[in-house]
């Protein structure tokens, strides 16, 4: 999938209305806070991608609506994707009718890779299941309605146990309804990114890369561990066991990433997940993501970048971004929100 254009109002400190970066390999390049960031963000939203923070802090101070439009090129031919921001959230309009995220799953979209992906390494066991749970979801509608009937479950569960507990078995048995098929989904998908993940970190650097499931409870025994931890779960006032409370486990050597990686490591391993589920998302489409990549160059040794840069000119499209631009490629100055 190309970005041939990308039209933008109001975002962020953007300044310039349009952006056309080419086929092949771009780099944005400028000082700190020039608006590097901001423009690979404005393109991943644009194709459609899930940030976790709120989307009015993306308006540009003192405006109410931010606006992007992407014109893209798919195999099935060209797309007009249009997202807007503002207090009341995002809206999405897919050739100037109103979609969904569900719908422009369907189209192969891009990967962001940032350095705030080291939270998937460091971070708390939330940051992880997100990874899963949103790249799942690009993957299967099914999985993202799983998701949110979970969570609607898990909300009415939480309630009923701060009110003494009354009722409870009808959101036992949703819980594990909605869970046990939301755990399969996820071993499937794990299935297929760990040989991905372990191969993408073999090219970056030495030393294997393991990705393990970490289940709170057995599915099959689910409504037992539901019955049996009820008093506790009374107590604090939410439920202790469930898909809500799994993660992943990143092993490099053997050794758990999170605390014995080197800050190197453990962004390269970042670097290997979101390569894997870039590689994973071709496969699917058979067509590639477009690949975005923020501060390609921080944390890096000469070997993890030239590695990263043979895998971003390897693609159809890929836009970089950071204080220096690479040997390779075209090169976007960008200085105050205005490139070109
Ligand atoms: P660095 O090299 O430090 O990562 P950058 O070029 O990536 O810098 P950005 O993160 O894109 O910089 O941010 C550029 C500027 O955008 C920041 O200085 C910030 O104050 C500004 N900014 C962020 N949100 C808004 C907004 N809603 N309205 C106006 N300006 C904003
Ligand atoms: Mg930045």
């Amino acid at each position: 999938m190309r970005l041939l254009r990308l039209r933008q109002s109001n975002f962020r400190n953007l300044v310039t209305a349009e952006f056309a970066p080419g086929p092949g390999l771009s780099t944005l390049v400028g000082g700190n806070a020039q608006g590097k960031s901001n423009l690979l963000e404005a393109i991943f939203l644009a194709l459609g991608g899930e940030l976790k923070n709120g989307m009015m802090e993306r308006v540009r101070f003192g405006q109410s609506e931010a606006r992007l439009l992407a014109e893209v090129e798919t195999t099935f031919g060209h797309s007009r994707l249009e997202t807007r921001l503002s207090q009341g959230g995002r809206e999405v309009y897919l050739n100037e009718s109103s979609a969904s995220l569900r719908e422009l799953a369907q189209l192969p979209g891009a990967v962001l890779l940032g350095p705030d992906d080291l939270e998937l390494v460091l971070g708390a066991p939330e940051e992880r299941r997100r990874f899963l749970d949103l790249l799942l979801s690009r993957f299967s509608a099914r999985y993202r309605a799983l998701l949110s009937q979970y969570n609607r479950a898990l909300q009415q569960r939480n309630a009923l146990l701060k009110m003494g507990g009354a009722g409870i078995g009808v959101w036992n048995q949703e819980l594990v309804k909605y869970g046990t098929e939301i755990l399969s989904l996820r071993r499937r998908i794990l299935g297929r990114l760990k040989p991905l993940a372990r191969d993408a970190y073999s090219e970056l650097a030495p030393g294997e890369l393991g990705l393990e499931l970490f289940e709170s409870v057995d599915p099959e025994h689910f409504m037992q561990a539901l019955e049996n931890g009820l008093q506790d779960d009374l107590q604090r006032g939410a439920t202790s066991v469930g898909p809500h409370r799994d993660d992943l486990s990143i092993l490099l050597g053997g050794l758990e990433a999170g605390k014995y990686a080197s800050r190197g490591e453990a962004r390269s391993v970042a670097l290997a997940l979101r390569l894997a589920e870039h590689r994973l998302l071709w496969a699917h489409h058979d067509e590639a993501p477009l690949l975005l990549v923020d501060e390609w160059h921080t944390e890096l040794d000469a070997r993890r970048r030239q590695a990263l840069l043979n895998y971003a000119q390897s693609l159809p499209q890929a836009i970089l971004a950071g204080l220096e631009a690479p040997s390779i490629g075209r090169m976007i100055p960008i200085e105050a929100g205005v490139w070109g």
